[in-house]
């Protein structure tokens, strides 16, 4: 026999998301509340995080070129003036003598030339939201930083010192969220959720994975990268946006050798990625991340590649000595990354069900804005964000084709530097290859507007992955033109390019 059990909300997902969601709520005393997710967390992304509590480190030229990436920008700017009243929150109920959730204060973002030109670009664009918005930094010569001793050849001749971006450890901070809501009533299950039910019109609850159901007429669907199976089949009216995982690799080591960082050090966004950083923990242990790549699903493994090109990076970019580290922990999750790169957050089109998810590289940082925000609605209060990235909406177009194109061969080109892959012709040449392997794709799509760059690189990968975002496209509603209904007459697909994508 199957057992049922009632609750007021059910939050699917025990990442940033639903944890800061459910202590919201708790804290407000919305009634009885369930939080459902494995407590091992494979594959989530919160518990791989950094977790820096950057904005301005993560701006590049695409954050202020259109309103969305504007009210984007904005929301982890709001996010980030929480912050410090989470961690009082977190920390007040601590051990004394207990270490400080916050493990960096501040932020170095260096200028190097192992990438390609898309980092200057990027440290330009740093720059000048920091103007525009009044963001505190300072110029300062990278020689200075604690901890950062490059290889002479990879070294910084620029950097800004970003004194309002630290980093708090992700997984203390998830395990202080926990000790709070268990104190607070709060229940969490050790499950996966199966499936959302539907009952009379709105939804009814969720089947986990041992057969059993739990209630409830309010449902929050926040199970990261993997929400899309989730919200397939009964989010109604229109197919939810397609989502994809963003699979990131970090390491955490042990400092064997030479002076520790005391900052986030951390390059800008770069080749698909968030940028090569390095957050210390405390206690001689130093996080060093993160690669990025686009799947169809989360994975709880990680390519050699990857491995290799993270530690060569960190190795050579950040600090000579970190050879000499010892490994400690391998982390690889899974960021929520939706076909415009845009988040969901809002009702569903099934009465009762809720949808936030889609953060893609910043969401632990905006995660107490976007749980107050969704606790406001659970509530029937008014929202503190914009509604634009409501689940039923469609695709957000922020590029054309044209722009697309280029973006995605900057990103290559970054990508192609900073492996260190051997280049026997120009840049230029190079860039070429990249840009004719973008313009097949877009011929073949026939798409009238551009996706992101990381976008293109899973797609260009296998013809399989190109054709799951056309399907992906026509699910939503687009549907791209004569060049994909044929396929790419020519019969080499999109993929045909000798150059596999960064
Ligand atoms: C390597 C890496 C570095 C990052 N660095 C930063 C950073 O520096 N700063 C920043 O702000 N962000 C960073 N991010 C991004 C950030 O981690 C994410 O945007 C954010 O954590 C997403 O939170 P979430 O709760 O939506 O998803 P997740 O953390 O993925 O949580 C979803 C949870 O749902 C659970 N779940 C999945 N399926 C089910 C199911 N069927 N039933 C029940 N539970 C389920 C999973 O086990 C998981 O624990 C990074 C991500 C990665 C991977």
């Amino acid at each position: 026999m199957t057992s049922v059990r009632q609750w007021d909300i059910l939050i699917i997902g025990n990442g940033a998301l639903g944890l800061f969601l459910a202590e919201e709520l708790a804290t407000r005393g919305a009634g009885s509340i369930a939080v459902v997710g494995p407590r091992g967390r494979a594959s989530g992304a919160s518990q791989a995080a950094g977790a820096m509590l950057g904005s301005f480190g993560e701006v590049t030229p695409e954050t202020l070129r259109t309103a969305p990436g504007r009210a984007r920008f904005e929301l982890g700017r709001a996010a980030h003036r929480m912050w410090p009243g989470v961690l009082r929150r977190l920390e007040s109920e601590g051990a004394p003598g207990h270490r400080p959730l916050r493990v960096a204060q501040d932020s170095y973002v260096v200028l190097n030339t192992s990438g390609s030109y898309l980092d200057s670009a990027n440290f330009a664009a740093i720059t000048a939201a920091l103007g525009a918005y009044g963001g505190p930094f300072e110029e300062v010569d990278p020689a200075g930083i604690a901890g950062y001793r490059p290889r002479a050849d990879q070294r910084a001749l620029r950097a800004l010192h970003l004194p309002g971006e630290g980093a708090v450890d992700a997984r203390r901070v998830i395990a202080a969220l926990e000790a709070r809501i268990v104190r607070q009533g709060v229940t969490l299950v050790d499950q996966e959720a199966e499936a959302v039910i539907a009952a009379d019109g709105g939804v009814g609850g969720v089947r986990l994975a041992d057969g059993s159901r739990l209630e409830a007429e309010r449902v929050v669907v926040a199970a990261g990268a993997r929400s899309g199976p989730l919200l397939r089949g009964v989010a109604q009216a229109a197919d939810p946006m397609p989502t994809f995982a963003g699979r990131g690799f970090a390491l955490v080591g042990r400092r064997m050798a030479g002076p520790p960082f005391e900052s986030v050090v951390r390059t800008p966004n770069r080749a698909f990625a968030c940028g090569l950083h390095v957050v210390p923990l405390g206690e001689g242990r130093e996080y060093l991340g993160a690669t990025n790549s686009v799947a169809a699903e989360p994975l709880n493994s990680v390519q050699m590649n990857d491995v290799h090109f993270l530690t060569q990076c960190a190795m050579q970019q950040l600090d000579e000595e970190i050879t000499h580290h010892e490994i400690e922990e391998w982390r690889v999750g899974s960021r929520p990354v939706t076909l415009d790169g845009f988040p969901l957050i809002g009702w569903s089109a099934l009465p009762g069900l809720y949808v936030l998810t889609g953060t893609y590289r910043d969401g632990f940082h905006c995660a107490p804005l976007l749980a107050a925000n969704a606790a406001n609605e659970l509530e029937g209060k008014e929202r503190l964000i914009d509604g634009m990235f409501a689940p039923s909406r469609g695709l957000i177009h922020t590029r054309t084709v044209e722009h697309a194109i280029e973006e995605y061969v900057e990103h290559c080109l970054a990508g192609w530097f900073e492996s260190q892959a051997a280049l026997h012709g120009t840049t230029g040449w190079l860039a070429g290859i990249y840009r004719r392997q973008a313009t097949a794709f877009y011929s073949w799509l026939g798409l009238d507007f551009g996706l992101g760059p990381d976008l293109v690189a899973y797609a260009v990968s296998s013809r399989q992955n190109a054709r799951e975002i056309r399907r992906g496209l026509r699910e939503h509603g687009i549907q791209p033109g004569a060049g994909a209904a044929s396929g790419s007459g020519s019969g080499s697909g999109p993929v045909s390019s000798a150059v596999a994508g960064g």
